[in-house]
């Protein structure tokens, strides 16, 4: 089986990576166990950007194929905020609850009719010879003004899709399906397929 670095150190991310990219004969190890310990930072001004700046630092270092992704929620009545800057919204060391806080404050006069939003999420997967394949995936929904259920993570609790559901209330399989990254890593598991 052919390695493949993923840039994250999140267990679940490695866990649904692995699941996916089996079948196509590549096992899944993160950076830190590839014995790549630097921080990257994610300079980009788009999800594409940042994955890329991840992927390429690792594959370029460790000589080896290397994914990274990133993701995040855009709100139409907010220009397009939080976007790249989801995880941080509320300040560097803020927690999800902080940055739920901190979208509902700004979405308190905003009209029912007015809050679509939509995750993003970039996958770039590239190769030491600086070669890359990009894989994008969308989910739209809005924001709601108050949190509904307790799974997942982020800003799940208050993102609505079209099953009248939000995000938080989903099981992680009917999350998958139609989520941002689900999309975007079956995409990305189309290309890398085709590329053989
Ligand atoms: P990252 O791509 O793991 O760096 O995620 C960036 C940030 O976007 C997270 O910290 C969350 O705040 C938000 N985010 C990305 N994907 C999701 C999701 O599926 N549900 C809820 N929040 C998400």
């Amino acid at each position: 089986m052919e390695e493949i670095i993923i840039a994250t150190k999140n267990k679940g991310k490695l866990k649904e990576f692995s699941r996916m990219l089996a079948p196509l004969g590549y096992s899944v190890v993160s950076a830190e166990e590839a014995g790549f310990t630097d921080e990257i930072e994610e300079t980009g001004a788009t999800f594409a950007e940042n994955a890329a700046i991840k992927a390429h630092a690792i594959a370029r270092a460790c000589g080896k194929a290397a994914i990274g992704d990133d993701s995040g929620l855009c709100v139409d009545a907010l220009g397009g905020a939080p976007g790249v800057y989801s995880a941080r919204y509320a300040g560097e060391g803020h927690n999800d609850e902080a940055n739920i806080a901190k979208l509902l404050k700004n979405m308190r006069d905003v009209p029912d009719g007015a809050c679509a939003a939509h995750f993003e999420c970039a996958i770039v997967c590239a190769f030491p010879d600086g070669r890359e394949i990009c894989a994008r995936g969308r989910c739209d929904g809005e924001i709601l003004h108050e949190k509904h259920g307790e799974g997942g993570f982020g800003y799940d609790p208050i993102f609505g899709v079209s099953s009248g559901k939000s995000f938080g209330e989903l099981s992680p399989e009917e999350k998958d399906k139609i989520s941002h990254r689900g999309r975007a890593l079956a995409k990305l598991v189309t290309l890398l397929g085709e590329k053989g």
